[in-house]
């Protein structure tokens, strides 16, 4: 019997991992490479002794049928929880509830908890960062930073943000063309802890003023450690003009903006870091789903192909699973 073909994917974020399950599913070999320690990406958190902090993705929604029916499936598997905070708006005219009734759902207990679900028993290699794809005899070896290579793979699909994945697709035009013209907005993140509770009459707020962009109550969502914990994300354009700042400086400017919106100043936290993203979420929506140079045997997806949101980047990964599939 034939071996069944053999796949690498690059990245093990939300998109490498939905196509890593769409191509186990039909049994093809697949095999997943991380330059991080683990696999998540932007859906990411950070653990410490008061509790974790998710740091990336703060909860995501289900538009789209199919990913509803996977979300389903993720609850029953115990990875997914709904969310359902106390949510408000701060905007120019200060600080209100709001009207906003969208289903949000959270990794439980901790974001994470869904990407170790669907990485399952897939083979990571983690702390390998792709530097050089190189084809011979219609087949693909990978090069890492150390100069170890892997393979040889019938085919490869690039999950990373489009400014990583260009070196690796520059010989692709179909590929490297679209992702040259994608930005990325960067995005500072900051975790605080309190040694008692601040008695906020909200767990989460959208911030459409100053600094700030997100606010949320970590210990609000599902599963979550009893403990007054919180992250602050601030928006793409303010991290724009303070991508060289200290961190310490951030936390403190984050800090201020928080008390700015409250109107009170606040006890000094027990604990604090911060966290800066620079390719956070795409500037612009695309609609490309995935970008598949099936000749070559090379595909690319992720969230920016289609959408700076959480169902975006499984979305991606399910397009650029089905376009190898057809080529199969
Ligand atoms: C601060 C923040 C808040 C967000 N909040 C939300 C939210 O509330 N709701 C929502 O729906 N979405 C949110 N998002 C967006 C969401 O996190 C992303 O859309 C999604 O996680 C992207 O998944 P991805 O697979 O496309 O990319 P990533 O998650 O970035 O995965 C790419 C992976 O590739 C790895 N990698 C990169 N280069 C290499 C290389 N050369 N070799 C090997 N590995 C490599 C990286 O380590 C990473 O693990 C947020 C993002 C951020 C940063």
């Amino acid at each position: 019997m034939s071996q069944p073909p053999s796949v690498a994917i690059i990245g093990a974020g939300m998109s490498g991992l939905s196509a890593a399950t769409r191509l186990r599913q039909a049994d093809l070999q697949v095999t997943l490479f991380d330059k991080s320690r683990g696999s998540g990406g932007r859906m990411s958190s950070k653990r410490t002794e008061l509790g974790t902090f998710d740091m990336g993705t703060q909860y995501f929604t289900a538009r789209d049928p199919a990913f509803a029916a996977a979300v389903a499936q993720w609850r029953s598997a115990g990875w997914v929880a709904e969310w359902q905070p106390r949510l408000f708006r701060y905007d120019e005219n200060g600080l209100a509830p709001s009207s906003d009734q969208q289903q949000r759902f959270v990794g439980s207990p901790r974001m994470t908890a869904l990407s170790r679900g669907l990485l399952g028993d897939l083979p990571l290699h983690s702390n390998t960062r792709i530097e050089q794809l190189q084809r011979s005899d219609q087949q693909w070896s990978l090069l890492d930073s150390e100069g170890k290579r892997y393979g040889p793979f019938d085919y490869v699909i690039v999950a990373i943000p489009p400014a990583q994945a260009l070196p690796l697709i520059r010989d692709a035009a179909a590929l490297a063309a679209p992702a040259a013209q994608t930005e990325m907005e960067p995005g500072w993140a900051v975790a605080l802890a309190f040694s008692a509770s601040l008695n906020l009459p909200f767990d989460a707020v959208f911030v459409r003023s100053g600094p700030l962009d997100w606010v949320a109550r970590e210990a609000s969502k599902p599963g979550r450690v009893e403990a007054e914990t919180w992250v602050l994300q601030s928006s793409p354009r303010w991290a724009h003009a303070h991508l060289d700042s200290e961190p310490q400086a951030v936390i403190g400017e984050l800090l201020g903006a928080l008390q700015t919106m409250l109107d009170a100043p606040l006890p000094a936290p027990t604990f604090q870091h911060a966290h800066r993203w620079l390719y956070a979420r795409p500037a612009a929506i695309s609609d490309w789903g995935a970008l598949a140079a099936p000749a070559q045997g090379l595909y690319t997806c992720g969230d920016w192909c289609l959408g700076g949101r959480l169902e975006a980047a499984w979305l991606s990964g399910q397009h650029a699973a089905k376009a190898l599939l057809d080529a199969t």
